[in-house]
């Protein structure tokens, strides 16, 4: 089942132990597009400039992503800097420009109606309410966001939680929200917000996923490992392809079962770990399904317990 995913489509400039690059084609929804492209139909609605080309189009095209809902506007589009100099887990955010993003007023095209799954990538709040607002049908919505929009954005941020199935967001961003240092007590108060599913990643350390009320004996945790790599190039939109391997394996299963959404987590961890292995968006677009279901496999050998 298609999914249509609202978020950043911009350009990274990111230094890492590895190396830097300067104004890479990047964002939220381009890495978790490409990484869902892998499972099921993605169509995108962003807003970008005029330093978006063919080029750049042609990256969505070759993984056939459908952009009809990508915004052409004069000016810049996105673009974001930072750095993973002290801590591969936690990007240092130098500065964040919305340019274009700051009037956008996003449209669905009529060709995204029957989208029946919804991601809403990082991207200011209010925006992501907008396009959640358009397709109230949907039958699952998840949804990402960043310390950025926690620390100056709350009351839009806990507007736009209200309308999510499942958040995923990090371990930091969790504390932050939730207000609580301990993980646990931080992850029921983010899910007493709205997300009935929390989706907490740990970065080296794999991601948690959290399920079910506090006061009925069902709430549940499940955790998936992330795969040991050897280096790790450039973590950005890690998270983003966590979601997209995530959210792309939930699209194309037929039933929503417990079981689905734990091998989800591990689909997840996968993707992300592709995403790291080269700068920017260079290791997603050359991935191929084999490459997924092979590492899929190995994991499942790194977990088994007999
Ligand atoms: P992550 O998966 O968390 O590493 O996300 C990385 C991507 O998020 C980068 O390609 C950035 O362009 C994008 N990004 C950074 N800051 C923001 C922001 N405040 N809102 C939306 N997207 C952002």
């Amino acid at each position: 089942m298609a999914i249509t995913v609202v978020g950043s489509v911009a350009y990274d400039s990111v230094e890492t132990p590895s190396g830097r690059y300067d104004r890479k084609l990047a964002g939220a929804a381009t890495y978790f597009a490409l990484a869902a492209s892998f499972f099921t139909d993605v169509r995108v609605i962003a807003v970008v400039g005029e330093d978006f080309g063919p080029e750049q189009e042609a990256v969505f095209k070759a993984r056939n992503i459908d952009t009809r809902g990508i915004e052409h506007t004069a000016g810049k589009s996105f673009f974001w800097e930072g750095s993973y100099l002290e801590d591969l887990n936690e990007a240092k955010t130098h500065n964040t420009e919305l340019n274009v993003f700051a009037s956008f007023d996003p449209k669905l095209p009529d060709a995204y109606r029957d989208s029946e799954f919804l991601f809403l990538a990082n991207i200011d709040p209010v925006l992501q309410r907008r396009v959640r607002e358009q397709m109230p049908g949907v039958k699952l919505v998840a949804g990402d966001t960043m310390n950025y929009w926690i620390k100056d954005h709350k009351p839009a941020l806990l507007q736009m939680l209200k309308g999510l199935d499942v958040l995923l967001i990090n371990d930091t961003e969790t504390r932050m929200l939730g207000g609580d240092k301990n993980l646990v007590k931080a992850s029921r108060a983010v899910m007493e917000m709205g997300p009935r599913i929390l989706v907490v990643k740990h970065g080296e350390y794999g991601a948690t996923l959290f399920f079910g009320s506090a006061e009925s004996s069902g709430s549940k945790t499940f955790k998936a490992p992330a795969f040991p790599l050897e280096e790790v190039v450039d973590p950005t939109g890690a998270g983003d392809s966590f979601a997209g391997g995530f959210f792309g394996y939930l699209a194309s299963q037929p039933e929503l079962t417990p079981g689905t959404f734990r091998r989800a987590m591990f689909y997840g961890s996968v993707m992300g770990s592709f995403a790291c292995e080269r700068f920017g968006t260079e290791r997603l677009e050359q991935l191929t399904r084999a490459k997924i279901d092979e590492r899929f496999n190995l994991f499942r050998e790194l977990t088994h317990l007999d």
